[in-house]
Formats: structure tokens, C-alpha cells, sequence
């Protein structure tokens, strides 16, 4: 391993760390003229989702879309792993633990085949959960212990479980860890995607362009995914990721951005070359990102086109001081005092709901 690559792995670590911010949103489906017992379940259902989303693009890097409903058919709430959430009509689970609870589920605890493998005989074998619940609880026989729709310590299962803001935090610790385990996916890099002629990969709406490396719109995530050799990555550009419109496997066929499905047309091979720079190879196809002017295309390879030819920019190496401004504004923040109620529920500082009584718990 050379100087180089350590220092790029030091800058990944150190990235994933201060930025490592989940992009998970939901939307609550309303009825168009809703009745006095629907205004005030929405009311609560988005104070304690609010809350839930806050912690979870705090503690996890994970993301999805999801869909949440207020249904008095619901006995308590459930949800699945499509990304839909329901509340019955008891407000007793109108809470942040209920939802984080749900959100669980959300991401695949109960709700996929991976999670169930990983239970056996009453214990959860995925190795950086494992690692992760003996770091929370310091012993090194520490276990997450489960059955084929739960799992506890922190699984938000009952309210009694949520004693202080760390519980929540834990949840999500957990929850991040079970996620790898279950899918293999990794934080790799957050950054930009530079081209040999000192332009980088900028989303715009649904294409994807060479442009200014300034762009905020330049921010991708890498996510390295499975668990051996040779990983393949997924290039996120907020909720979208680089995709080969069609599955197609013909050359100069330019790129796009759709959301993840998980195919091979998404996925790209890194191979290393000279001078820190990298090539990036459609899993699907076995073709190269080319830079062509402002455009990106999959193409035949070429060892000596430069165009193939690409290099990471990490946040701070770049000229622009206006995004490191906004990041800094934002962690900041993020070092203010919690406001949680006497239910655990968190309130982000600028949401205050009539359903919460404020007490202060220290960030950690
Ligand atoms: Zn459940």
C-alpha cells in the first residue's frame, strides 16, 4: 500500500465521519379536506417523524424515500421494506421510538430474507453489528439477540426501552451496522469526480454533465457494495445515482442519473492507474466512463485516452470555500443542545410541537 493511497483512505475515513449524513425524507399522504381526528394524528405523526428522520440522517448514512399514511385500520403501526410506514389511531404510537422502531423494518429488520439468515439460534451473526453493540456495551461476549421480525437491545420494541436520548442514538448505530451486514454496502468516499481536463461529474436534474468542480451539484457518494473482491461502487448524486439509460451495453451511449435499483447497469469497477487517477468501468457492459465535452458516455477502453482518466477531489481540496462554509454552518449546529420530550422524542431546534414538553438532554 503506497503513501498515497493511505492518505486518500485517512481523507475517506475522515470524510465519512464528519459528513457521513443519511438522506433518508418522508412524505405524509394527507386527505383532501381532513376531519378534526386526522388534522391532529398528522399533526403528531410528523412531530415524531420529524424527530425519527433527524436522528437517522444524524447517526446512519443510510437513504430512502418513504411513504408514510395515517390508517385507523393500523392496530399500532407497521411497515415494510418498500418504504411505506402506517400509524393505526392510538397516539400512544404517535412517538419518535415507535417511528425509529418502524423505520427499522423500513430498512430490513424483519422485512428481507438478509436479515433472517443473519438470526440464528436467537442471535444476530452480521460481524460490524456484533462489533458495534460490544463497542456500546464495552463487553466483549455482547450480542444482538432476535427472532425473525425483532431484535433487542435497541430495537425500540417497547417504550419503556427509551430511557435517554443515547438509546435513539444506539438504535441508529445499530440499525447502520445491521444495514451493512445485511447488504454489504460501505460509505466509500464523498467528493467530487474530477476529468483529466479539470471538470467534474455535476448532477443536473436528471442527466448528468461535466462542469464547474465548484458546483455543489459535483457532491457524490461513493458506496462500495458486497463483501470481497472485486467490489463494484454506486456513484450517488443526492437521491439519484449514475445509470446506463436502458441497460444498454453500446459504446458512446451517454449516462444518466435514475434512482437505485440495484443493477449492474449502476454499478461501476474502479481500477486504479498512474498518478492517483482511476478508470471507471460499467459492471454491466465492460465499458469505460469517457469524458466528451461537458457529456459523459460509456466507451471501448483505452489505455492511452486521458479522457478515461479520473481522480478523487475530496470536500476541502477543492478551490471553492462556499460549500465547506455551509458544511461548517451545519455541523455546528449539529453541536447544539437536543430538546427531547419526556418520550424520547427528538426536537430538532427549529420545530416545536404543542404535543411536546421540553426537556434538555447534552449532545454527546
Ligand atoms: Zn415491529
Amino acid at each position: 500500500m503506497n503513501a498515497s493511497r493511505v492518505v486518500l483512505i485517512f481523507i475517506c475515513l475522515t470524510i465519512s465521519v464528519l459528513w457521513a449524513e443519511g438522506n433518508v425524507t418522508y412524505s405524509l399522504q394527507k386527505a383532501t379536506n381532513p376531519t378534526e381526528d386526522q388534522l391532529d394524528a398528522y399533526a403528531r405523526i410528523e412531530a415524531a417523524m420529524d424527530s425519527a428522520v433527524f436522528m437517522y440522517n444524524k447517526y446512519t448514512s443510510l437513504s430512502k424515500k418513504i411513504t408514510v399514511y395515517y390508517d385507523v385500520g393500523v392496530p399500532t403501526a407497521q411497515a415494510n421494506f418498500d418504504g411505506v410506514i402506517s400509524f393505526g389511531s392510538n397516539r400512544s404510537y404517535m412517538v419518535v421510538g415507535t417511528a425509529m422502531h418502524e423505520m427499522g423494518h423500513v430498512f430490513g429488520v424483519g422485512t428481507t430474507s438478509e436479515y433472517k439468515n443473519l438470526i440464528v439460534d436467537g442471535v444476530f451473526q452480521g460481524a460490524q453489528t456484533t462489533a458495534k453493540i460490544i463497542e456500546i456495551e464495552g463487553k466483549a461476549n455482547a450480542v444482538i439477540q432476535g427472532d425473525g421480525t425483532h431484535f433487542w437491545p435497541y430495537g425500540l420494541n417497547y417504550a419503556s426501552e427509551i430511557k435517554s436520548e443515547q438509546d435513539l442514538i444506539y438504535h441508529c448505530w445499530i440499525i447502520d451496522a445491521m444495514y451493512k451486514d445485511f447488504f454489504k454496502e460501505e460509505l466509500f468516499f464523498t467528493g467530487k469526480l474530477k476529468s483529466d481536463q479539470g471538470l467534474c461529474m455535476v448532477r443536473s436534474d436528471h442527466s448528468l454533465l461535466l462542469g464547474d468542480c465548484e458546483d455543489p451539484l459535483a457532491i457524490v457518494k461513493l458506496y462500495r457494495l458486497g463483501d470481497k473482491t472485486p467490489y463494484t461502487y454506486r456513484l450517488e448524486f443526492g437521491e439519484l445515482v449514475l445509470d446506463v439509460p436502458n441497460e444498454t451495453t453500446a459504446p458512446n451511449t451517454e449516462v444518466g442519473l435514475y434512482r437505485w435499483n440495484g443493477k449492474n447497469h449502476q454499478r461501476v469497477l474502479i481500477d486504479s492507474t498512474a498518478g492517483g487517477r482511476v478508470t471507471l468501468k460499467m459492471n454491466h457492459g465492460n465499458l469505460y466512463l469517457e469524458a466528451q465535452n461537458n457529456r459523459i458516455v460509456q466507451a471501448l477502453p483505452s489505455a492511452s485516452n486521458a479522457n478515461q482518466k479520473w481522480s478523487f477531489l475530496s470536500l476541502g481540496d477543492e478551490p471553492s470555500v462556499s460549500i465547506l462554509r455551509h458544511k461548517g454552518v451545519k455541523f455546528s449546529q449539529n453541536k447544539r443542545q437536543f430538546h427531547v420530550d419526556l418520550k424520547g422524542r427528538v426536537l430538532p431546534s427549529q420545530k416545536r410541537s404543542r404535543f411536546q414538553k421540553r426537556i434538555t438532554i447534552d449532545s454527546p
